[in-house]
């Protein structure tokens, strides 16, 4: 039996990335989806993801940053709540500024848990001893 782990990374505040940042990749879009999507929903598709997924039957982890720039995570709240009551998985994506500071890990590992509330979903990863 061959497992695949699945996941994603949500690099973006939910508005996403500046627009100039969108029109310096437009060559990474489909041209017809670029043209009838607004800059800002380019990048906004969580929802298309959890409907590929159930579709057929599976389940990944979107791992979310809690330091946005000029963004925030509690903009993901519902997203987050939505994910969960459909028992995706959800992790943290630290800032690469702490990855050698534990405290500032563990203070983005409680501001994550903060939106999740509830607590076992770290009890499989590496993060459950913070
Ligand atoms: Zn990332």
């Amino acid at each position: 039996m061959q497992n695949i782990f699945l996941s994603h990374d949500v690099d973006w505040r939910r508005q996403g990335p500046p627009v100039e940042h969108v029109l310096e990749r437009k060559d990474r879009f489909d041209a017809e989806m670029f043209a009838n999507t607004k800059p800002e929903d380019l990048y906004r598709n969580i929802p298309k993801y959890m409907e590929l997924e159930e579709k057929f039957g599976i389940r990944s982890t979107f791992f979310f940053r809690t330091l946005y720039e000029n963004g925030n995570v509690e903009d993901y709240e519902d997203d987050i709540q939505t994910l969960q009551q459909g028992n995706w998985e959800i992790g943290l994506h630290t800032d690469p500024q702490s990855v050698n500071n534990i405290e500032k890990i563990r203070q983005e590992k409680e501001k994550l848990e903060s939106l999740t509330k509830k607590t076992n979903y770290w009890e499989q990863s590496s993060l459950s001893k913070l």
